[in-house]
């Protein structure tokens, strides 16, 4: 899902100005690095990507690349436990033997944007995929989205263009095809959730493998950690201090997507009375709890996919991420889209590379970086137009990097317009909609409780997000926003998910 609630300024006035922002964010891959970036012992061990494409090396020496997208996982579930009992063991425990980033950004705290990003290596301000599904305040109103547009180069059209076998197994509503989502995939499965669920995910994707050629590009889209929170009732069990469901807050459960949107359209100013009460304490709690199962529902799936995969496949390229992170009331709601707090805008990012050696990696990176990192694993040329920088390069683990995020939510009527730049601790919001800035020290606060005062950081943090913006408006590959109609059924899928829709069954 993705909007959400607790915004204390009306917004349809500032409906007309959002519409019109089409720059926003960029970056300077090219700065030269600080010498002490230049001095990490990664330079020594890790081969810098090669300066022209190696087709000659021949498809078959390329690796298999599973990419593992987990939505809306937190960055801090991977390592979390409730009541002694680990959350995700599988993926903390691939992560101990991977490159596992701890401080990895994504550039939009929603799917679509936060995915384009990934896709393509550029910022929401270069490809322009910003907006989501309609809200139907009438029925009928709006039935168009966002869609990737056909000219961008795919991560799975550039592996496919290199000879891989590209297939995709997706259960996001904003992952589709019709929004441009499976370009370069020989074969893409989608189902929405919850129809599929992540057993089926895995299930889709080892039948794919068991029957085709090497190399391969396994793309996978889990959605379990996403609302609706509905874990298998053994993931739930494997808890001992689960709690009960509260009965008060069973009805507004049952109605979940009713009750999300009933509450962004109320605080977004777009609807004058809730129809639908807040959680009890006990609610929030339960659906704490109902989370954490999902995210252990997921990493059971994974794990199992993983075991298959490393069987058959030992020489693997693994990436796994989510393309945003999930609040669970750290800032007075749930969801995700609506602000670029740590709990969205951080996100897990594992890539574990055979024969490279682990190492837990605290610099700051992006989710841009994937696709640049994995053309120089699989020795393909870097294209101009990324954005992002190699990991397995010394240019990827520089620790004063600047990185970016940013949010409109998935609805455009919102006018929820923020932008977040981060460099070390020191981390600068900008709501452009309301022309405010909010500073956090994330050593100090890291939960973003108290802005900071201090004019001289905020200035030169501000002048990054300026570059940024400048950049991403003077990309050769800056696209113009491109539309698409949905049907009637891939409206029905949105709303299941929590996205746009308020229609009463
Ligand atoms: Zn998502």
């Amino acid at each position: 899902m993705m909007i959400l609630t607790r915004l204390h300024r009306p917004a349809l006035a500032l409906l007309v100005a959002i519409s019109a922002t089409v720059g926003c964010s960029g970056s300077t891959p090219d700065e030269p690095l600080p010498p002490e970036a230049a001095q990490t012992p990664e330079e020594t061990r890790i081969p810098e990507p090669p300066a022209e494409e190696t087709t000659q090396a021949g498809d078959a020496d390329r690796p298999n690349i599973v990419l593992i997208v987990l939505d809306a996982l937190r960055a801090d579930r991977v390592e979390a436990d409730r009541g002694g009992t680990p959350v995700m063991p599988r993926l903390h425990a691939f992560a101990e033997t991977s490159r596992y980033f701890t401080r990895a950004y994504a550039q939009s705290t929603w799917t679509k944007p936060s995915m384009a990003s990934l896709f393509t290596s550029t910022y929401p301000g270069v490809h322009n995929v910003l907006f989501g599904t309609p809200m139907n305040l009438v029925e009928g109103q709006r039935t168009t989205a966002d869609r990737l547009p056909e000219e961008c180069e795919t991560l799975a059209e550039t592996l496919q263009a290199a000879g891989y076998r590209t297939i995709g197994v997706q259960t996001n509503g904003n992952m589709t095809r019709a929004l441009g989502m499976a370009q370069g995939f020989d074969v893409y499965l989608e189902r929405a959730y919850p129809a599929w669920r992540a057993k089926d995910v895995t299930n889709q994707a080892l039948e794919q493998l068991a029957a085709g050629d090497e190399p391969f590009l396994l793309f996978l889209h889990y959605m379990d950690p996403h609302g609706p929170y509905d874990p298998p009732e053994a993931h739930r069990v494997a808890f001992p201090d689960f709690p009960a469901p509260p009965e008060d807050d069973l009805a507004v459960m049952e109605d979940y997507a009713f009750w999300y949107n009933d509450q962004v359209l109320h605080d977004v100013g777009l609807k004058a009375e809730r129809e639908t009460p807040d959680f009890s304490p006990e609610g929030e709690a339960y659906v704490r709890a109902l989370y954490d199962g999902d995210c252990r529902y997921a990493d059971a799936e994974v794990g199992r996919l993983l075991d298959a995969v490393y069987a058959g496949h030992p020489d693997t390229v693994t990436v796994i991420l989510a393309d945003h992170g999930e609040e669970l009331w750290d800032h007075g709601s749930i969801g995700h889209g609506k602000t670029v707090y740590e709990e969205l805008a951080r996100v897990p990012l594992v890539l574990h590379v055979p024969g490279v050696p682990p190492e837990r990696i605290d610099s700051p990176v992006e989710l841009l970086d994937v696709l640049p990192t994995l053309a120089s694993i699989v020795g393909i040329a870097p294209r101009p137009g990324w954005q992002g920088r190699n990991l397995l390069a010394r240019e990827g683990l520089d620790p004063d990097r600047a990185v970016f995020t940013r949010t409109w939510s998935s609805l455009r009527e919102t006018g929820i317009d923020l932008a977040a730049v981060i460099q070390g601790s020191t981390k600068l919001i900008y709501d452009r909609a309301a022309q405010t800035y909010a500073l956090y020290d994330l050593d100090a606060d890291p939960l973003e409780r108290a802005p900071l005062e201090d004019a001289l950081r905020l200035r030169r943090l501000a002048a990054l997000l300026e570059a940024h913006d400048a950049a991403n408006a003077e990309h050769p590959e800056r696209r113009q926003p491109q539309q698409t109609e949905l049907d009637e059924e891939a409206l029905r899928d949105l709303e299941a998910q929590g996205y746009g829709g308020v229609r009463r069954p």
